[in-house]
């Protein structure tokens, strides 16, 4: 067998033309252009280019893009200050600070000062909590959503019942992918480091969500004969010359024979991310404003 190839850039380019209309009917009928403020503190090289993404494409959906960039040794007196100036801001409906920060910053303690209506990350635990409890007005975060969009399609929409496995169990990807899973009635089993026999596991999985960051780590004969692979992972492992090479958690030349589809590194669950923010930030200023969002 080899595996069909689930393009996640198609798929998120239509994700976007569909925000792109959206903002433009809010625009027009309610005056209202969503705007994405994005904070950058330091200079990780791989962070830089992610938030770079994120400001073109936020303009690119006609929404309005807030970029800060700050120094690698901004207090966490200073980031809260920030936050809450966001917070405050009309003209900003959705708030990311870019992780990981540097070490004299308190993570969590800067997720919990975002408005957890402005939380596009979906990081806050009012919006965890909120997916926990299969609130529909959480804010989910960006990857997990791209991942279930990428599988609804795969699967007509209808996932009741498949065996699913996470392989990772991060608050960014494995935890909430899991939840989502299990309230589209998946059977939804998570790995991580300490399961015992995970290609025994990974032979009964209709559905295998990676999300470790360990290159190729799931090899083809893991696989049940047609299963869906959705690859979260981003390895940067040595190419030719200066230049990394991207592989996911999965070993994709092996697994391919076995699959029944699978998504690629690069061009799979990536592009979805923040096409998926864009959405949310959409979401987001909505509800905000009181108005009705027509984004499926
Ligand atoms: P993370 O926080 O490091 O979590 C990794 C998870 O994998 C942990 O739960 C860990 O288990 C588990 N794990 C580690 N070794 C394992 C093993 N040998 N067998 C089974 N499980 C194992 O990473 P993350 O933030 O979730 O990210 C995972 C990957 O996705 C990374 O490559 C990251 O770059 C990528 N990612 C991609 C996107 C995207 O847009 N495509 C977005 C986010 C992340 P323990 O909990 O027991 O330690």
């Amino acid at each position: 067998m080899t595996a069909a190839i689930i393009d996640g850039k198609a798929a998120a380019a239509a994700l976007r033309e569909q925000v792109a209309t959206e903002v433009a009917r809010l625009r027009e009928a309610h005056d209202l252009q969503p705007g994405l403020a994005v904070v950058l503190v330091g200079e990780d090289p791989a962070s830089q280019v992610y938030v770079r993404n994120k400001g073109r494409q936020t303009v690119e959906a006609g929404m309005l893009s807030h970029a800060h960039r700050l120094a690698v040794d901004t207090s966490e007196a200073d980031l809260l200050a920030l936050v809450a100036e966001l917070n405050d801001d009309p003209t900003v409906h959705g708030i990311l600070v870019q992780l990981p920060l540097p070490p004299q910053i308190d993570e969590q303690r800067v997720i919990r000062a975002i408005d957890p209506a402005k939380d596009v990350d979906g990081f806050h635990p009012l919006n965890t909590g909120a997916l926990a409890n299969g609130d529909p007005d959480a804010l989910v975060p960006c990857t997990p959503v791209g991942c279930l969009l990428l599988l609804r399609e795969q699967f007509d929409n209808d996932l009741a019942g498949q065996d699913a496995l996470v392989i990772g169990r991060s608050n960014i990807v494995g935890k909430p992918v899991a939840q989502l899973l299990l309230q589209e009635s998946c059977t939804v089993t998570i790995a991580h480091s300490r399961t015992r026999d995970l290609p025994a596991l990974c032979r009964h999985a209709d559905i295998v969500i990676a999300a470790v960051g360990r290159p190729e780590m799931v090899r083809g004969d893991w696989l049940k004969p047609g299963a869906v692979v959705i690859d979260v992972g981003i390895n940067r492992l040595p190419g030719e010359g200066e230049k990394a090479r991207l592989v996911g958690d999965v070993a994709f030349a092996e697994a391919r024979e076995v699959a029944g589809a699978i998504t690629p590194v690069p061009g799979g669950v990536g592009p979805m991310t923040i096409a998926c923010l864009l959405r949310n930030t959409v979401v987001a200023a909505c509800r905000q404003a009181g108005v009705a969002c027509q984004l499926g």
